[in-house]
């Protein structure tokens, strides 16, 4: 993968292949606008289950087709990349399978927005708490913990895995599961969870995002800034400046191009005080 070598940077962004509100062209536009030296386009993969989120897998070719002109038409001014986010659902669906290893993607990001229920059966727990909460009492028997708990085993299982270079907001399940419950986090399992995550991540050699979308709608960064002291090592010698930007990457994960840079300044300021 191609490493920034500024802060003007972005690998996690979205257009209308998916659920994005803009044109790959208007968001490269918007972009160029904003001094960006790199930006990544990250539509969400193709999936196994019904999703009006994902792309379809017969839009992948226009998606490739359409990423090349803007490749070309920004050639010496803007890196403009090629990733994915994918979602990884199972061991028998995620960034590691031959569909996804197959295709010639610059980047990959591993994402879980699914979580299987009891049943097995994934449920999206992104997106409105009206339909987590719904899914909570209907979909998972009221069981919060088993959600959360499921979701940070997805998580480890995708990172097990491999087959992508970028951990997408490895807590997002917090967003949801804190309105369920505003001490989630603070619970020593939960914690423990995290660290689990964000040690298999750095024995890997993973990309960790650090996720600025709903910093200011919902308040928080994903992963949110209680849990970035963990991300540095400092038994190893880690510090912030040491990681930022080449192990931790400030993503906006942007669906409107107005939003191209949101959030970012502010988590690069932060995390640098770190
Ligand atoms: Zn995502
Ligand atoms: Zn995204």
């Amino acid at each position: 993968m191609i490493l920034p070598s500024s802060e003007l940077y972005n690998y996690h962004s979205h257009t209308q292949f998916c659920d994005g509100r803009a044109s790959m062209e208007e968001m490269a536009v918007a972009a160029f606008d904003c001094g960006m030296e790199i930006w990544g386009f990250s539509p969400h993969s193709p999936i196994a289950v019904e999703s009006k989120c994902n792309m379809t897998k017969e839009d992948v070719p226009r998606y490739f087709e359409e990423a090349r002109k803007i490749t070309d038409r920004y050639s010496g001014k803007m890196k403009v990349l090629t990733g994915m986010e994918i979602d990884f659902l199972s061991s028998d669906f995620g960034p590691h399978i031959d569909y996804f290893q197959n295709l010639p993607l610059d980047y990959r990001i591993g994402s879980v927005h699914f979580v299987p229920n009891q049943d097995g059966v994934p449920l999206d727990c992104d997106g409105r708490y009206e339909r987590f909460a719904m899914y909570l009492k209907d979909g998972y028997q009221g069981d919060l913990r088993y959600v959360v708990e499921k979701f940070y085993e997805q998580e480890l299982m995708m990172i097990e895995r491999g087959g992508f270079d970028i951990l997408g907001h490895f807590d997002k399940i917090a967003a949801n599961a804190s309105l369920a419950d505003p001490t989630i986090e603070e619970q020593g399992w939960y914690q423990a969870l995290i660290d689990d995550v964000i040690r298999n991540a750095k024995d890997r050699g993973l990309f960790i995002e650090i996720n600025t979308k709903s910093c200011f709608d919902k308040k928080r960064f994903f992963p949110s800034c209680s849990i970035w002291p963990r991300l540095i090592d400092k038994s190893k010698g880690e510090t912030a400046a040491s990681l930022l930007h080449k192990t931790v990457l400030i993503n906006s994960d942007a669906h409107y191009p107005d939003k191209v840079n949101l959030g970012r300044e502010e988590a690069i300021e932060r995390f640098k005080k770190l």
